[in-house]
């Protein structure tokens, strides 16, 4: 019973558009995209042809002005609903991924998009406009102060980066590259010799969270690409304990901030950008098999194999997206039609996740 249990709940999809860039406003663009409270509406700007989603939740962020079928801004009429703010995509989002945790099922969020479309504003947020992750550490804090009499809590914190199929630990001391995943009959698969910080506030979370970006940018110039390139994996392990009960509750967070989703040019050190690109797409595609495979079992379809083996990524991921736990994706998007090609297929992504 309930909105926990697996079932055609277990996999959310939320879009979100972003506001104009600047590059896209001097280049004179038009919105192509709108949106309903749960519809998504795209236009090709050269046929006209419009294509309608439905997903769970939709993020507009022009608020005050809906976009017209010219794709131009019209006010938008008094009451409606498209302000866009950091704190009601973290109650719609986050928050049921934390309540999630607290009553002991793996929970994971998933940033899909193609580069500067909005994955890391939507997951650690700039400045002021703190993302999913922040917010999610801090209320999770918060949880676990307001029930310390009845439960005894441990938070641990590890930050990795996986580029060209390699496993770097973004807040390791000693050597980050290169880290192997194994696999165990009772752990399933992990990464050898990563460091997990036992994390004590939110103010730490936040100061690692930090450390492994910066490590994450230094590690991209030094591979000479570009931090897009690679996907992110943060993962709070959450202990209970409850010792009148005498029951102990394990779950894990995953939060992934995937590589850009942006179909790869051959431009650069043409070799190696071929080969990012190629990485990039194996763990993009069999992700997106590996979420339809487990939302077709939901719906009680036969599901004979799901493909986690087929990448790094799903590999670490397979404890958090499959059995009880609830996953989530975002699926990020530019409003410019100049983005087209790249928002209809985040779009057609998305889709097959539902
Ligand atoms: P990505 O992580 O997908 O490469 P970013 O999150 O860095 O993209 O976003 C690109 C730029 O757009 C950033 O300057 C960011 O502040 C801005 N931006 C993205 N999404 C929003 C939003 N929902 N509201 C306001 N600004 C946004």
């Amino acid at each position: 019973h309930g909105s926990n249990m697996p079932g055609k709940d277990c996999v959310k999809v939320a879009v979100r558009v972003r506001p104009f860039s600047k590059r896209e406003k001097d280049a004179r663009s038009h919105c192509i995209i709108s949106m309903g409270s749960n519809t998504t509406t795209i236009v090709d700007p050269r046929s006209q042809q419009v294509r309608t989603f439905t997903f769970d939740y939709a993020y507009w962020s022009h608020s005050g002005f809906i976009c017209d079928k010219h794709g131009l801004f019209v006010p938008e009429e008094p009451g409606g609903r498209y302000a866009d703010q950091q704190n009601s995509v973290f109650q719609d989002l986050g928050q049921a991924i934390l309540e999630n945790a607290l009553q002991g099922y793996n929970a994971t969020l998933l940033a899909y998009g193609q580069t500067s479309s909005g994955k890391s504003y939507s997951m650690v947020g700039y400045g002021p406009n703190k993302g999913l992750v922040p917010t999610l550490c801090e209320r999770l804090f918060q949880a676990m102060k307001i029930n310390q009499d009845s439960c005894q809590c441990q938070v641990f914190f590890s930050m990795l980066e996986i580029y060209n199929e390699q496993v770097i630990d973004l807040l390791s001391r000693g050597p980050r590259r290169g880290l192997k995943v194994r696999e165990d009959q009772q752990r399933g698969f992990y990464v050898e010799g990563l460091r997990h910080v036992a994390c004590k506030s939110s103010a730490q979370a936040e100061q690692l969270m930090e450390q492994g970006t910066r490590t994450r940018t230094t590690a991209a110039t030094h591979l000479n690409t570009s931090s897009s390139r690679s996907h992110m994996l943060i993962t709070l392990q959450l202990k209970q304990i409850f010792p009148k009960e005498n029951i102990t509750k394990e779950s894990n967070i995953s939060l992934v901030d995937l590589a850009g989703s942006e179909r790869q040019r051959t431009t650069g050190s043409e070799a190696d950008r071929l080969k990012e690109g190629t990485a990039i797409n194996l763990s993009l595609t069999t992700l997106g098999n590996v979420i339809s495979s487990l939302a077709d079992a939901a719906l009680g379809k036969r599901v004979v194999h799901i493909p986690y083996r087929d990448s790094v990524l799903t590999k670490l991921l397979q404890p958090a997206l499959g059995g009880n736990s609830r996953t989530i994706m975002i699926a990020t998007l530019s409003p410019a039609d100049m983005c087209y090609e790249e928002s209809l297929s985040t779009l057609r992504y998305a889709e097959r996740a539902k």
